[in-house]
C-alpha cells in the first residue's frame, strides 16, 4: 500500500487572498480538487463550529478557509454545502445563529455555497464499527457524494487534541451527542466511537486550519496560538498525524490515533507518511501548550498502575474479559479516587445562570443554586460538554491536588 501523502503549505494570516492561494496550494499538491470532487457532485463542507464563536476567538474554523474551499469546489464542478450540528439544539434558528456568529453566512456568499438548515438525520447501520454499530447522522452527509472536513487545530480535554476525526463528531445531530458522551462512559470508548464515525463518513479530503490553532483550556476556552500552516491530505488520520508533530505533541499521545494504530489503519510514524510542501521542521511549534488532561489515560500512569489499568480496561474487540474489564473500569472511573485525578468543571463569577449547560448535561449533574450553575461532583462523569457549550465562557476546569501531584500534564 502506498503511503498517505499529506500536504503542508505556509500561510501567515487570514488575508483573504492569501489562505484562497495556500489553500489552492495545498489541494493542488495532492493533485487538485479535480483529484476528489466530479462535476455535479454535492460536496459536504464539514467545519468545526462548536457552538458558533467570532473567527478570532479561535474556536472555530476560520471563514476564509471554508470560502476557499468552496470556490475550489464550485471550480471543479461540485456543489459545495455547509452542514455541522454544533453543540446544543440542532434546529435552524440555532444554525442561523452558529453560522452568524463564526462567519460562515460570509464564507458561504464568498465561495459560492449554501448553508444547510435541514435538521433531519437518520440512524443508520454501521456493521463494521467497533463500538457503535448504529450511528445518528445528520441529513447532509447520508445525501453527500463527497465529505470534505475542515477541522480546526485545538487542545481537548478527551483527546488531547481535536483534529480531522474528533471534527466528525458534528455530524451527530444536536442533544444526541450528549447521549452518545453518555453512553460511551470512558475516555477510549469515546475514541472509538469518534473512529467509527470516521469509517462509515470517510471524508475524501481533510484540510486543516492551523493557521490559528488554540493552546490551553481548548475546544473552547483556551487562548489563541499562530501556527501559520494549512495541513491536507486524502487520509485523515495521517493529516491528524502531522498535526499533532506540527504542535510538538507526540502523534500517538492523541487518543484517536493511538486508537487507530491499535486497529492497524494508521502507523502514526510521521516517517510513514510522504509529506509535500513545507519542510515540517520548519514550521514546528516548540511550545505549545497543551490542555487539562480529563478522564483515563493508561498512557499517563506509573507502569505498575498502567499496566493494571489496560488489564482491567474493556478490549474495543468485544474479547472475553469485556465484562469484567468494563465493570471493574466503570467502577474505577465511578469512584472516589478517580474524582481526586480527574479535572472538574466549576461556574466561575463569569456564569449568569442561563442554564444552558443545566440542559445540555447528560446526566443532570448541574442545578442553578444562588444564582450560579453548580456542578455535583459525584455524578458528573466528566464529559466537558458543559466547559465546551458554556456560551459566557463561565467554566473552569481544575484538577484536585492529588491529581495535579500524580497526573501533573
Ligand atoms: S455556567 Fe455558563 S451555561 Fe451554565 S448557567 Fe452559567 S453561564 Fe449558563
Ligand atoms: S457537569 Fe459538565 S462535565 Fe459533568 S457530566 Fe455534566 S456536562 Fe459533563
Amino acid at each position: 500500500m502506498s503511503p498517505p501523502t499529506v500536504s503542508l503549505v505556509r500561510c501567515s494570516d487570514y488575508a483573504s487572498e492569501r489562505v484562497m492561494d495556500a489553500v489552492r496550494q495545498a489541494v493542488a499538491l495532492l493533485g487538485g480538487m479535480e483529484a476528489f470532487v466530479q462535476p455535479g457532485q454535492k460536496v459536504l463542507l464539514k467545519p468545526n463550529l462548536v457552538r458558533g464563536m467570532e473567527p478570532n476567538r479561535a474556536v472555530t474554523t476560520h471563514p476564509t478557509i471554508v470560502a476557499a474551499v468552496a470556490r475550489l469546489v464550485r471550480e471543479a464542478g461540485g456543489v459545495p454545502l455547509i452542514a455541522e450540528s454544533p453543540g446544543g439544539p440542532y434546529s435552524a434558528p440555532a444554525l442561523r445563529l452558529a453560522y452568524r456568529r463564526s462567519g460562515m453566512v460570509r464564507a458561504a456568499e464568498e465561495g459560492g455555497a449554501e448553508l444547510n438548515y435541514d435538521t433531519a438525520s437518520s440512524q443508520v447501520s454501521h456493521p463494521e464499527g467497533q463500538v457503535l454499530h448504529r450511528l445518528d447522522l445528520i441529513q447532509p452527509l447520508l445525501e453527500a457524494d463527497v465529505v470534505i472536513n475542515l477541522p480546526k487545530l485545538k487542545t481537548h480535554n478527551l483527546t488531547v487534541l481535536t483534529l480531522g476525526v474528533k471534527n466528525l463528531f458534528g455530524l451527530v445531530p444536536g442533544s444526541l451527542k450528549i447521549s452518545y458522551h453518555a453512553k460511551l462512559v470512558d475516555r477510549e470508548m469515546f475514541g472509538e466511537a469518534m473512529l467509527d464515525i470516521l469509517t462509515f463518513a470517510r471524508p475524501t479530503l481533510t484540510l486543516m486550519d492551523a493557521i490559528v490553532g488554540m493552546e490551553g483550556e481548548g475546544p473552547s476556552g483556551g487562548d489563541p496560538r499562530e501556527i501559520g500552516a494549512i495541513v491536507a491530505g486524502a487520509d485523515c488520520l495521517a493529516v491528524d498525524t502531522v498535526c499533532a508533530a506540527l504542535v510538538g505533541v507526540p502523534p500517538q499521545d492523541v487518543l484517536t490515533t493511538r486508537l487507530a494504530v491499535a486497529r492497524g489503519i494508521i502507523t502514526g510514524r510521521i516517517e510513514d507518511i510522504d509529506m509535500v510542501g513545507e519542510d515540517l521542521a520548519s514550521l514546528v511549534v516548540p511550545d505549545f501548550r497543551g490542555g487539562i488532561e480529563a478522564p483515563i489515560d493508561p498512557g499517563l500512569f506509573p507502569r505498575p498502575m498502567r499496566l493494571l489499568i489496560q488489564w482491567l480496561a474493556p478490549s474495543p474487540n468485544g474479547a472475553e474479559n469485556d465484562s469484567r474489564g468494563t465493570s471493574a473500569m466503570r467502577l474505577f472511573t465511578s469512584g472516589w479516587m478517580w474524582r481526586q485525578l480527574v479535572a472538574r468543571p466549576q461556574a466561575t463569577k463569569e456564569c449568569i445562570a442561563c442554564s444552558f449547560c443545566v440542559k445540555h448535561c447528560p446526566v443532570d449533574a448541574i442545578e442553578i443554586i444562588d444564582g450560579r450553575a453548580l456542578m455535583d461532583s459525584k455524578t458528573c462523569v466528566r464529559c466537558y460538554c458543559c466547559h465546551e457549550l458554556c456560551p459566557h465562557d463561565a467554566i473552569s476546569l481544575s484538577k484536585p491536588l492529588l491529581g495535579r501531584l500524580l497526573l501533573p500534564r
